[in-house]
């Protein structure tokens, strides 16, 4: 059976196909970045043929990249059926907690949700959408990313303003999900005891960057909560802010919501402090240069640090720390000023093994395991798509 995996973004498409039910294998795998930009670039990777290709495409939306994509998987490779299509979705609300076949019922529960998740659910829907007209009897799975912390303690959910607007949905869900089950399967495939009974903190450090504190397996916390906006700094999002914040701009600058969302989800985060770029690696390649940047590499380190330790008081210890996602799995000097001080904490990098990316990057003798695994969500995607047809 073929599965076609896509992860939707508010300007990005990614993709993968895989093949076989039980174990599914990847085939190949590919982005759309840019989306809705004048000249989004398809890029694609098959790893058995060792097939790369990058193209520019013609100015569309995420249904008309849909439409690109599978013209092209159809042309290039002859598949024009599929047995399944997986999709992420950033938000179930307390209604979704597992991964489920699409019905016109749940299309119509996340049209209602879409205020909660503006940045990414309308992509999502219209790709469901799209697919339900173009093919009526093909089976659509939507995997949620807010599922994995559906067990987080009602301490952790509560946001601490009038219960009213609890009714109302307005608590802390918490999301990189997919990220983070598929990090929970890994630890257990390495025979990491803390994967079903310990104390593990997942930083997931992308473009999107947060954490989870589980204990036994379950989260108890995470640092996004009501948006994805929330927690730790990130590329272009600004993580927590001060209140009062928000009301100074709205009231002395007279920005208004809209204008509010555009600043905090795209305008801040590392590229409003060093204003220059939102990827980690250009940063790190100027900060010996330029103090801005070298300020937004040190408070994204900085931040990263204290949630660690705000997550080892709440698990009261710690027994593995992973880092994960493109920073998380690629960046020594990341890693290394992240767990700077923290041996009080049982965190101690083994600095050969953490400067060669290595799997396991902590000194044998600490008492924390620190790990880096590659996360993978296309494949936890596709691994539910095929749990929810047997
Ligand atoms: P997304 O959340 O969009 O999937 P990724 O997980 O691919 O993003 O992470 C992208 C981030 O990872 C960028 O900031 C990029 O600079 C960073 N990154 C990738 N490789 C390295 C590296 N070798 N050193 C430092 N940062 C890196």
């Amino acid at each position: 059976m073929t599965i076609l995996t896509l992860n939707a973004g508010s300007s990005s498409l990614k993709f993968a196909v895989f093949s076989g039910t039980e174990r599914p294998v990847r085939n190949f795998s590919g982005t759309m970045d840019r989306i809705g930009s004048s000249a989004p670039i398809f890029t694609m990777r098959d790893p058995e043929s060792d097939h790369n290709e990058k193209v520019e495409m013609p100015k569309l939306d995420h249904e008309g990249c849909l439409g690109f994509l599978l013209e092209y998987l159809s042309e290039t490779y002859g598949i024009d059926r599929y047995g399944a299509v997986g999709h992420r979705v950033v938000h179930g609300l307390d209604r979704y907690s597992q991964p489920q076949i699409v019905t016109e019922e749940m299309l119509e529960a996340l049209r209602l949700m879409t205020p909660l998740a503006p940045e990414h659910l309308p992509a999502e829907i219209s790709l469901i959408d799209d697919l339900r007209k173009q093919f009526p009897d093909l089976v659509q799975v939507a995997c949620f990313d807010t599922a994995f912390h559906r067990d987080m303690p009602q301490t952790a959910r509560l946001i601490p303003i009038p219960r009213r607007y609890e009714a109302e949905g307005i608590r802390r869900y918490g999301f990189h999900g997919l990220s983070y089950e598929y990090l929970m399967e890994e630890l257990g495939r390495l025979g990491d005891r803390a994967a079903i009974q310990g104390r593990v903190i997942l930083a997931h450090l992308g473009n999107g960057a947060s954490l989870a504190a589980v204990r036994d397996g379950k989260s108890v916390d995470t640092s996004m909560g009501f948006t994805p906006t929330a927690g730790l700094m990130m590329s272009t999002r600004s993580g927590d802010l001060d209140p009062g914040v928000i009301s100074f701009l709205m009231r002395d600058d007279q920005m208004t919501a809209p204008q509010f969302d555009h600043m905090v989800n795209h305008e801040s985060g590392l590229v409003g402090v060093s204003e220059s770029s939102s990827d980690m690696r250009d940063l790190l390649a100027r900060e010996s240069s330029d103090i801005k940047a070298a300020e937004a590499v040190s408070l994204f380190c900085y931040q990263a640090k204290k949630w660690i330790g705000s997550f080892t008081a709440a698990l009261g210890g710690l027994d593995t720390l992973v880092f994960s996602g493109g920073i998380g799995e690629n960046s020594p000097v990341v890693r290394e000023r992240i767990c700077d001080g923290l041996d009080f904490l049982g965190i101690e990098l083994d600095e050969e093994q953490n400067m060669a990316n290595r799997a396991l990057i902590s000194v044998r003798s600490a008492s924390v395991r620190v790990r880096v695994i590659n996360t993978d969500e296309e494949m936890m995607i596709a691994r539910s798509v095929s749990r929810v047809l047997e």
